[in-house]
């Protein structure tokens, strides 16, 4: 059963901030995690404040080559948009293998990069470390879904976002609104390891609201993909992820970010594999290669190794640094292939 607690609706943003900043307030956009949080006693909430009638906070709008994203943008929104599907296709894959339908309608954006982790520890009747307590009890326990990178210890969650990877890739920026006023973070800053508080996940402080998220205009040659695999077709999260925003110039990498998801208590940038690429080619020779492969063989073979190196070399950096727990060592085989077969694929 749901506690009881005082529920408000304000209409602006600052009459939101001022509902927060007393009292145990939580903020609520589609609900969709904020509820069942709040039902299984994970957290407690004298007052919940709905940002759902504020409408300065939802839709996409364009700005300066790049676009403008309410924090209250439905999911299945981001997902849809034609501009986001031909500018930034990696978020739009991202949104639209988040969890069903359903919770893609209803969940927001803001939502969704704000919500707490799904470790079934945290979300079960367990006084664990993110809650305050003792000990991570997926440390020895069945940490089948935990992360792999874990070298800040303490905490083994993964962060559950399909869209924050996506964003931190293609290097968005985040307007945050509080007591204090107005600040903008990369979201690359945006996230907390359990090494600094294993008991937050994001910067926000007590009254902040994430209330737009931006996106740059994409550089030029700039493409962008989100591969999950989960453990079953429907909905699911990720067993792990990867986002990609690679620019490519003359064949080849010439900058860019890789994000891993499901791997480790924030998303997870791969300085590792970007080095591996940048400056590379990534098997752009191979496909235009592949045309005349049957006049020049031997000329295909010596270009298949160039760029199929390249993609090999960055999948096993992907997995550097990887320590897996007992359950969760499929992870890195996982990780590689994933890795591998996104780079095939946007080259
Ligand atoms: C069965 C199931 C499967 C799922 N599968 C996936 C999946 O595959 N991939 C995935 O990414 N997610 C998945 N999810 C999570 C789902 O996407 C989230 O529940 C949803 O994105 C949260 O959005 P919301 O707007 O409903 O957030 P809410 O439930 O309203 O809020 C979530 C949290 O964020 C805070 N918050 C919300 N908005 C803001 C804001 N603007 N500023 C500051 N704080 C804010 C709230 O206080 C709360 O703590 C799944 C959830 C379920 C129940």
């Amino acid at each position: 059963m749901l506690p009881n607690f005082d529920y408000v609706a304000p209409a602006s943003v600052q009459d939101a901030v001022k509902q927060l900043s007393s009292g145990e307030a939580r903020v609520h956009g589609g609900g969709t995690d904020l509820l069942s949080c709040l039902h299984d006693e994970v957290f407690t909430a004298t007052k919940v404040v709905s940002l759902s009638r504020i409408s300065a906070l939802k839709g996409i709008k364009a700005a300066g080559g790049g676009v403008r994203i309410g924090a209250m943008t439905p999911i299945a929104d981001v997902a849809q948009d034609s501009t986001i599907r031909s500018k930034y296709p990696g978020l739009a894959q991202a949104a639209s293998v988040v969890a069903s339908p359903q919770l893609r309608n209803q969940g927001t954006i803001g939502g969704n990069i704000c919500q707490r982790p799904w470790c079934w520890y945290f979300r079960g009747g367990f006084y664990c470390v993110r809650k305050g307590g003792p000990q991570c009890y997926a440390e020895n326990g069945d940490n089948r879904y935990h992360a792999i990178f874990t070298k800040e210890g303490l905490c083994y969650i993964v962060h559950p976002s399909d869209t924050a990877p996506a964003l931190m890739a293609l290097q968005a920026q985040l307007s945050i609104t509080g007591p204090g006023g107005t600040r903008t973070v990369p979201i690359e800053n945006f996230f907390v390891g359990p090494g600094t508080d294993p008991t937050k996940e994001t910067i926000l402080k007590q009254g902040e609201v994430v209330t737009e998220i931006v996106l740059p205009a994409p550089a030029p040659g700039m493409r962008s993909s989100y591969r999950k695999i989960r453990e079953r077709r429907s909905w699911d999260f990720a067993l792990a992820g990867v986002a990609l925003a690679l620019q490519i110039k003359d064949g080849k990498v010439a900058g860019g970010r890789v994000v891993l998801s499901g791997v480790a208590p924030i998303p997870w940038r791969s300085k590792e594999v970007e080095s591996a690429i940048i400056g590379k080619a990534l098997g752009a020779g191979r496909i235009a290669e592949a045309a005349e492969s049957s006049r020049r063989r031997h000329r295909r073979t010596e270009r298949l190794d160039v760029g199929d190196g390249t993609i090999a070399q960055a999948a096993a950096a992907a997995v550097q640094g990887a320590e897996p727990l007992k359950h969760n060592a499929y992870k890195v085989a996982l990780v590689r292939g994933m890795v591998e077969e996104a780079l095939q694929a946007i080259a």
